[in-house]
C-alpha cells in the first residue's frame, strides 16, 4: 500500500460497538476487569500505561516509519527524554548533533548532565567526527536531520554504520521530514523520534511526541519508561493527531513546493545575504539531501543584508507570516532562533554552529505561495 493510503487507514478500524468510523476518544482513567485471574484480558489497566485512542496513533506511526512499535508522549521533549532514560545510566556518554532543537541541548546540558551522563555535541554532518567521538562508555548516538534551525544534514547510513559497528543505538529526530520523505530505520537507524506537535498535527492544535522502535526489546524498554515516568500522550491529543496525519503527505508536498519557491525567491533577492534550504543547488549537502530523502521539506532559513537589525525588522514587518515559535503547521511561521527556539544555547555555541543572531527561520505553510512571496517581498522592501 502507498503512504497516503497507510496514513489514512493504518492502525485504525471502525469502532466494533457502534461502527463509528473514527476511533473514539477513550477519555477514561481506568478499565474494569472481569476477574483477578483475567486481569488485563482486554489489554488495558490504567491510562498512564496504555489507552485505546493513544494505541491507535502508536500503531499508525509504527506502520508509517516501518518500525516494530511506537510509544507516544505528552510532548516531543518527553519523547526525547524517554529515549535518554531508556538508554543511558549515570557514567554513560552520548553523542548528540551539535545543531539540534534548542530544547534537546537544554535537556542534555541542564538536566541529564546533573545525573552523571556525559554528552558530546558533535558535527554529525561528518561521519569521521562521529567515529572519533565514540568512547568505551558511549551508549547513544542522537542525531537530528535536517537539523533545527540551520538544516544541516547527517548522513544517516554512514552514522548508522558507525553506531552498529560499536553496538550503540542510533536515534534520529525525524521531525522535519516525517516518514513521508525520510525513513531513518530503512537507512540503518534504530530509533526514530518525533515531535508530533509539528507536521503530524499540522494545525497548531496540540503538543505531543513519539518514539518508534525497531525491535521488541527496545519497545519494551521504552514502554517501561513511558509508564514509570508518566509521560504518555493524552487521548484528546492522540485523537487530534490521528486526524492531522490523514493529510500529512498532501500537506508535506504542497508546503515543500511552497518552500522551494520561496527559497528561490529569497536567493535571487538583492537584500538577502544567504538562504539555507536543502532543495537549493547552492545548499552544501544538496546531493546528500537528494540521496537519503524523497523531498526537501518545508523549513528554510535565511539572513538578510544588514544582519541582526535588518532581520528583526523583517520579522516585525511581515503580516501574513506569523512571528511565533513552532513549525510544521498549515500557517506560515517566522522565528528568530537566537532569541526564541535556541535562546538557551550559549551565544558562543550558537555562533560556532551557525545559528547567527541575524538568522531568520521560516516554517512554510499551506497558504497560496504568491501571497507568502508578496508578504516577504513587502517586508524586504521596507528595510
Ligand atoms: C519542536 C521540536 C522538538 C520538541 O518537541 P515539543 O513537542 O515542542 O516538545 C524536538 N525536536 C525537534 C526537531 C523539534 O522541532
Amino acid at each position: 500500500m502507498g503512504f497516503t493510503t497507510k496514513q489514512i487507514h493504518a492502525g485504525v478500524k471502525p469502532d466494533p460497538v457502534t461502527g463509528s468510523i473514527l476511533t473514539p476518544i477513550y477519555q477514561t482513567t481506568t478499565y474494569v476487569q472481569d476477574s483477578v485471574d483475567e486481569y488485563l484480558a482486554k489489554g488495558y489497566s490504567y491510562s498512564r500505561s496504555a489507552n485505546p485512542t493513544v494505541d491507535a496513533l502508536e500503531k499508525k506511526l509504527a506502520v508509517l516509519e516501518n518500525g516494530y512499535g511506537c510509544s507516544c508522549y505528552s510532548t516531543g521533549m518527553a519523547a526525547i527524554q524517554a529515549v535518554v532514560q531508556a538508554t543511558l545510566n549515570a557514567g554513560d556518554h552520548a553523542i548528540v548533533s551539535d545543531v539540534a532543537y534548542g530544547g534537546t541541548y537544554r535537556l542534555c546540558t541542564k538536566i541529564y548532565a546533573r545525573f552523571g551522563v556525559e554528552f558530546t555535541f558533535v558535527d554529525t554532518a561528518s561521519p569521521e567526527a562521529v567515529a572519533a567521538a565514540v568512547r568505551d562508555n558511549t551508549r547513544l548516538i542522537l542525531t537530528e536531520t535536517p537539523a533545527n534551525p540551520t538544516l544541516k544534514l547527517t548522513d544517516l547510513a554512514a552514522v548508522s554504520k558507525i553506531a552498529a559497528a560499536n553496538g550503540i543505538p542510533h536515534a534520529v529526530d525525524n521531525t522535519f521530514l516525517t516518514p513521508f520523505y525520510q525513513l531513518p530505520l530503512e537507512l540503518g537507524a534504530d530509533i526514530v523520534i518525533h515531535s508530533t506537535t509539528k507536521y503530524f498535527d499540522g494545525h497548531n492544535a496540540t503538543v505531543g511526541g513519539a518514539v518508534v522502535t525497531k525491535t521488541a526489546e527496545q519497545d519494551e524498554a521504552i514502554r517501561f519508561v513511558q509508564n514509570a515516568s508518566g509521560v504518555i500522550m493524552s487521548p484528546w491529543v492522540a485523537w487530534l493527531t490521528l486526524q492531522g496525519i490523514k493529510t500529512l503527505s498532501v500537506r508535506m508536498e504542497r508546503q515543500s513546493a511552497n518552500a522551494l519557491a520561496i527559497a528561490e525567491f529569497l536567493e535571487a533577492h538583492p537584500k538577502v545575504a544567504r538562504v539555507q534550504y536543502p532543495g537549493l543547488k547552492s545548499f552544501p549537502q544538496h546531493e546528500l539531501a537528494k540521496s537519503q530523502a524523497d523531498g526537501f521539506g518545508a523549513m528554510l532559513c535565511f539572513e538578510v543584508k544588514g544582519g541582526v537589525q535588518a532581520g528583526k525588522r523583517i520579522m516585525d514587518a511581515v503580516e501574513l507570516c506569523a512571528l511565533a515559535e513552532n513549525l510544521g503547521s498549515v500557517e506560515t511561521l517566522i522565528t528568530h532562533p537566537a532569541t526564541m527556539t535556541h535562546a538557551d544555547v550559549e551565544p558562543e555555541e550558537r555562533e560556532r554552529v551557525g545559528i547567527t543572531n541575524g538568522l531568520v527561520r521560516l516554517s512554510v505553510g499551506l497558504e497560496d505561495v504568491q501571497d507568502l512571496i508578496d508578504d516577504l517581498s513587502a517586508a524586504l522592501d521596507s528595510v
